[in-house]
């Protein structure tokens, strides 16, 4: 008998990656064959975002892109915006099954076994008290080099701007214990960096007597040849304990992803952050002092309510004198059940949108002055898989992509690198030591006779 096939495709952040890697799995235990996206297949999961309205429009999207090669798929729709707007997902023609943050992990429950098309159906539970936590999961298979480790869930805090408390529920973490357990199966399977990954990672085991500290000094407990990276973390959250860790570790990868969101504080009030642009500075500063060459990433958003050409400004400048290595610059969308949504002061929507082209140009000057001063250094570099130039790229520690020849042996390896010169953003390296010599040796031109 054939087997089924389902495909999937997930928008958003990282713990939804993460969390479709979970689903997928669900899947194959129950017998299906995982296809492409873009191939036809029986039924397709989309696992949804719903950070901007740009993320909805893209949902919808998508699950007409599905239907349109496989007309007759069986559709589940999951993620933030099945949890927010289920009923107008539900409504694209097509669609058999709408599941909620607490319902998608049984999802092969909620499915028809026989992948009848007498939907649309919708199960979405209130968040407000979930605890559903979701199994941890690990990486795209066929990759074994990188790997997503979900440890925590769901936000406390009340940004202003922000849905994601709305679709997730409150913070809930993984206990240490089975979060060592989980981390264990993905050594086992070969990966040489897990990123720890959630919604608020430095919130995590609050409520508990356990601290993201205790989970970091904890991992470096595990037997295994590995690097670790936090996927991001709130700049309130980033405690000297987490840095003076990073500083003396060579497993924690020397490289932050921080939220700033505004570098004026008039905005950052508005939006209900829990720094100040003073907090923020004090924490880059000691982390830089502790961590020179370390790597930041800094999310921000532009347009926001009370963001005037003024308090933009202001931010603008605060954000030059940074030394970040790259910005992940969002446009403010208005998302209906957030306090935003009623602020005065909103912003034009061309004003978003040169703002956002200017810190994009920011952040493209940054990251080349980042990668120009790491030029010179031989750094250790995870080598992931070689692309059609004959080349094999991967990231140091502080988040340098960089590129060497390819030779076989090379992918999934955790080998140091001189970084020579900068193309088309990305740097150029050279293999050094023994890793050097075997790759020279594997790609010796065979000589005739
Ligand atoms: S910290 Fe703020 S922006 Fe981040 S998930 Fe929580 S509420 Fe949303």
């Amino acid at each position: 008998m054939d087997m089924k096939r389902v495909s999937f495709h997930t928008m958003g952040c990282k713990l939804n990656y993460t969390e479709t890697v979970t689903l997928r799995q669900q899947f194959t235990d129950a017998g299906y064959n995982v296809v492409d996206f873009r191939d036809e297949s029986d039924v397709v999961l989309i696992n949804t975002c719903s950070v901007t309205s740009k993320a909805d429009a893209e949902a919808r999207k998508h699950v007409r892109q599905a239907l349109r090669r496989s007309p007759h798929a069986y559709v589940v729709v999951v993620g933030c915006s099945a949890q927010l707007r289920a009923e107008e997902l539900a409504s694209i023609e097509g669609v058999d099954l709408v599941l909620g943050t607490r319902e998608k992990f049984r999802l092969m429950e909620y499915i028809d076994a026989d992948l009848r098309k007498n939907g649309p159906h919708i199960h979405v539970g209130e968040v407000d008290d979930v605890e559903e936590f979701g199994p941890a999961a690990a990486a795209d298979p066929g990759d074994r080099t990188r790997s997503f480790l979900k440890v925590q869930d769901g936000c406390d805090y009340s940004c202003s701007f922000c849905t994601i408390p709305m679709a997730r529920g409150g913070s809930r973490s993984e206990s240490i214990e089975r979060t060592l357990e989980h981390a264990r199966g993905i050594l086992a399977q070969g990966f040489r960096e897990i990123v720890l990954s959630g919604v608020n990672v430095g919130d995590y085991g609050s409520g508990t007597d356990e601290s993201l500290y205790d989970l970091l000094i904890a991992m470096h407990e595990l037997d295994g040849d590995f690097r670790m990276r936090i996927s991001s973390i709130e700049p309130n959250l980033l405690t000297d304990d987490i840095i003076r860790l990073t500083a003396e570790s060579d497993r924690m990868c020397n490289h932050f992803h921080i939220p700033l969101q505004s570098g004026s504080d008039g905005v950052l009030r508005v939006m209900r952050r829990r720094y100040n642009t003073r907090r923020f500075r004090e924490r880059i500063d000691t982390l830089l002092d502790a961590v020179p060459d370390c790597g930041i990433g800094i999310d921000v958003i532009v347009g926001s309510p009370g963001e005037t050409e003024e308090r933009f400004e202001e931010a603008y400048r605060f954000l030059v004198d940074i030394p970040f290595e790259y910005l992940h610059v969002f446009t403010y969308s208005e998302r209906p059940g957030t306090d935003a949504l009623d602020l005065p002061e909103q912003v034009a929507p061309e004003d978003r949108t040169r703002r956002g082209r200017m810190l994009r140009t920011l952040s493209q000057k940054k990251r080349r002055a980042f990668y120009q001063s790491q030029l010179g250094r031989t750094l250790d570099v995870l080598l992931e898989k070689p692309d059609d130039d004959g080349m094999i790229s991967g990231f140091t520690g502080n988040y340098v992509r960089v590129a060497v020849p390819y030779a076989p042996g090379l992918d999934n390896q955790l080998l140091p690198v001189r970084l020579d010169r900068i193309e088309k953003g990305v740097v150029q390296g050279t293999l050094v030591g023994e890793a050097a010599e075997r790759a020279a040796y594997v790609t010796l031109p065979v000589v005739g006779r």
